[in-house]
C-alpha cells in the first residue's frame, strides 16, 4: 500500500532545441538523444512531455494520471492540472529573445492555457555568460520601431551572469540568455512569443516562427529594469528562500558534510531538484535515501519534513 509520504521520482524528458548543447549529458550524465538539447522536462505534466514515474507504487504512470486520479498525493491542491514544471536549460548559443503571457491572455488566446511565470538558478555560467532581461522602450510603438530598425543593443537590457544567480521573470519581461545551465521553476505553460531569433536557421533552411503581435501585447513597458541576480536574502540553516509569487515559491537547500538539513514542508507538495553533489534525504525517520545531481523528485502531501545529509546543493519549489 502506497504512503502518501513515499517520494515520487519522474523520469526526465528531453527536447532538443538549436540553442542547446550536451552538458545535460556531460555534467548531469542524461541519457540524451543525438544533436543539441537544450531542455530537460525533470518535473512536468504538460501534455508537450509528460513525465512517467520510475520506480515506487506508481511505476509507468505519468504525472498527469497521478494528479487526476490520486489527489490524495497532492493533499488540497487545486486546479485541473499539475501546476507547476522543472527543467534544467543548457543555453549553449542565445535562447530566442522572447516574452511569456500571464494567465489571462494566455486563457484567452493560447486555448485555456496557464500563463507562464518562471525563475532562474544559474547553475553554471561560462565567463562570457549573458542574460536578456527587461528592455528600455517606454511604449509598444518604440519597441515596435526598435524592433524594426534591428537595434537590438539599445533596445535589450544585457547583464552578465554568475553562477549562483536568480532571477525572477514575470510575464511581459523580455528575456534571453547564453553559456548557461539554468533550473528552471514554472508554471505548466509551454506558451513563447518570439521576438528576435538571431537570425538562426534550422537544419531544414527555415527560421523559427517569430510572434511580435502577440509579444507586443504582452510586453509589460512599465517594469522596472533589472540590474543584477545576485542573491541577497540570507540563508538560514542551510536554507536560503529565493522567492514567492502568486503561483509558487522557491528555496535553495544546500547540505554540509557533517551536518544534516532538515526542511520543514507546510504545502500540499513539492518539487526537489538534486543540482549539485550527493548524499541522502529521509522522511520523517524513514531510512534514508541516496540521492546524487541529476536526480529529481516529488515529496507529496505526507511529507512534513526532509532530512538532507552529504554534500548536495538542492532547488525546492511548491505552489504557494
Ligand atoms: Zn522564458
Amino acid at each position: 500500500m502506497a504512503r502518501t509520504s513515499d517520494l515520487i521520482f519522474p523520469q526526465p524528458v528531453f527536447v532538443p532545441k538549436i540553442w542547446g548543447g550536451r552538458r545535460l549529458d556531460t555534467e548531469f550524465g542524461y541519457d540524451l538523444p543525438a544533436g543539441p538539447v537544450g531542455e530537460c522536462w525533470a518535473i512536468s505534466a504538460h501534455p508537450h512531455g509528460d513525465c512517467v514515474i520510475d520506480g515506487g507504487a506508481y511505476d509507468g504512470r505519468r504525472l498527469s494520471e497521478l494528479w487526476a486520479e490520486e489527489p490524495q498525493l497532492f493533499g488540497g491542491a487545486s486546479g485541473d492540472r499539475f501546476p507547476l514544471l522543472i527543467k534544467i536549460l543548457d543555453v549553449d548559443d542565445y535562447l530566442s529573445v522572447q516574452v511569456h503571457p500571464d494567465d489571462a491572455y494566455a486563457t484567452e488566446h493560447e486555448g485555456g492555457s496557464l500563463g507562464k511565470s518562471e525563475c532562474w538558478y544559474v547553475l553554471e555560467a561560462d565567463d562570457d555568460a549573458r542574460i536578456m532581461i527587461g528592455q528600455h522602450a517606454k511604449d509598444r510603438d518604440e519597441f515596435k520601431g526598435m524592433v524594426e530598425k534591428r537595434r537590438w543593443d539599445e533596445l535589450l537590457n544585457e547583464i552578465t551572469i554568475n553562477a549562483g544567480d536568480f532571477f525572477n521573470i514575470v510575464p511581459g519581461t523580455v528575456h534571453a540568455v547564453r553559456g548557461a545551465l539554468i533550473l528552471e521553476v514554472q508554471q505548466s505553460s509551454d506558451v513563447t512569443y518570439r521576438v528576435y531569433d538571431f537570425e538562426r536557421l534550422q537544419d531544414d533552411g527555415t527560421s523559427r516562427e517569430l510572434h511580435l503581435a502577440q509579444a507586443l501585447d504582452v510586453i509589460d513597458f512599465k517594469a522596472e529594469t533589472i540590474t543584477t541576480g545576485a542573491i541577497t536574502v540570507p540563508e538560514v540553516d542551510g536554507v536560503t528562500h529565493l522567492m514567492d509569487c502568486r503561483y509558487f515559491g522557491v528555496d535553495r537547500v544546500r547540505a554540509t558534510a557533517g551536518s544534516s538539513v532538515a526542511l520543514a514542508l507546510d504545502k500540499p507538495f513539492a518539487c526537489v531538484s538534486v543540482c549539485a553533489g550527493a548524499g541522502t534525504v529521509s522522511v520523517s525517520g524513514d531510512a534514508p535515501r541516496d540521492l546524487r545531481k541529476g536526480n529529481h523528485f516529488i515529496a507529496p502531501a505526507g511529507c512534513t519534513e526532509l532530512s538532507f545529509t552529504g554534500e548536495m546543493m538542492l532547488i525546492v519549489s511548491y505552489p504557494a
